[in-house]
């Protein structure tokens, strides 16, 4: 199987990413939180300037898609206007913060947020790798913890807020006022003991490697589990709408963008702040029950250039075959980039076929190797053979 490119850095609206469909812009929407003149421009934005198909990516971004040299500065142009852009490329790639949908008035974590991005953007601020990012989760108990970040801003066991390193169970005791240094201070302690290796770097690994944290970021323990992944319908803080493979058109946001603001999460839904019932739209999923949220599908072929086969299509296919609590992760490449973390059933495309793996991730070794798409679709009870 041939290796996936690994460019190491996400992209962002001052410096797109090159797809198989055109440019790749992608909005860091401030604490989470996307008002609904923003996003009513956003959709305009894409229609005018782009393909007009918008992505939530697994850390509650939103990315344009189809963008060409010649829209680019237009789209520039516009995103500026609405108040989008961040003072400079470095500074935007260091605002990676993913902030919990359901945080309330009253727990802290958008002002927790708030500061942090400002801190970010600061000229002292910590030289982090791309891909190293903040989870800001101070609900009663936290959604985060499968979803990818570094450093977390979350309520500890016994209540109290803690700044934990990923990758142990427990973290420093905070107030809402020191979160944000106690974060930075993290950051710089993980630059500092060689957390990275030619730019790139991530701090559960690093710890996995030896380094021992200051006992201060051990004395709290963490909250053991966090949460299974939500499923649309009514929330804290709203109602939860899903989007297939976290894609939808842009006139699908500007309609949504009319009910009220949307908080972006990182499961492929949108939040629609205190909306209690479902709307009529086209192009959401709204049913609890809808098989397209068991699987999971990156962009794959011919959009993403990395990707060996097209995904989405079979996943579609395969869905309604996926047992009720399992979740099917299809992968263009070993990257698996739409979902890093273990799934109960990967297929990860290759030239000669797709690789299957079970409980694992699309680079883990599979137990099936270099199956058809053809046998998948007529044999999907493969899916869940247990040999
Ligand atoms: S996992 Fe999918 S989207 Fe990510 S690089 Fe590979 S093919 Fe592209």
């Amino acid at each position: 199987m041939a290796e996936p490119r690994v460019q190491g850095w996400c992209p962002g609206a001052l410096r797109p990413m090159q797809s198989g469909d055109g440019l790749l812009v992608r909005l860091r929407p401030r604490g989470g939180r996307i008002l609904p003149d923003a996003a009513a421009g956003i959709a305009r934005l894409a229609i005018a300037h782009g393909n007009g198909l918008l992505d939530l990516t697994s850390r509650a971004n939103l990315q344009l898609r189809g963008v060409t040299d010649a829209s680019y500065p237009l789209l520039m142009a516009g995103l500026q206007s609405l108040d989008l852009l961040d003072a400079t490329a470095a500074g935007e790639a260091r605002r990676n913060i993913v902030v919990s949908p359901f945080w309330s008035r009253s727990d802290g974590s958008q002002a927790i947020a708030d500061a942090l991005a400002d801190a970010l953007a600061g000229p002292d601020a910590p030289e982090l790798p791309g891909k190293f990012g903040f989870a800001v989760d101070c609900g009663d108990v936290p959604v985060l913890n499968h979803i990818s970040a570094d450093i977390r801003l979350e309520r500890g066991a016994d209540g109290d807020l803690i700044c934990r390193a990923d990758g142990v169970t427990a973290g420093k005791r905070v107030t809402a006022e020191s979160a944000v240094a106690a974060g930075l201070a993290l950051a710089h302690w993980f630059l500092g003991s060689g957390g990275t290796t030619q730019g790139r770097g991530r701090m559960s690994l690093h710890l996995k490697n030896g380094p021992t944290l200051h006992p201060s970021y051990l004395e709290a323990p963490a909250q053991p589990t966090a949460i299974a992944s939500p499923k649309p319908g009514p929330a804290a803080a709203g109602f939860l709408v899903g989007l297939e493979f976290g894609q939808m058109r842009a006139e699908t946001f500007a309609a949504l963008s009319r009910l009220g603001t949307l908080r972006a999460t990182p499961w492929r839904m949108l939040l629609i702040e205190d909306a209690s019932v479902a709307p009529e739209l086209a192009g959401l999923i709204t049913s609890r029950d809808d098989p397209l949220l068991r699987v999971i599908a990156c962009t794959g072929s011919p959009d993403c250039l990395q990707a060996a086969r097209p995904t989405r299509k079979l996943a579609r296919s395969l869905a309604p075959y996926v047992p009720d609590g399992a979740v099917l992760h299809v992968a263009g490449c070993r990257k698996g980039c739409a979902h890093p973390a273990s799934a109960t059933v990967t297929l990860t495309a290759g030239l000669d076929g797709f690789d299957l793996i079970r409980e694992g991730s699309a680079n883990d070794a599979p137990t099936r190797v270099r199956i058809a798409p053809e046998f998948l679709l007529a044999h999907p009870e493969t899916l869940i053979e247990t040999t």
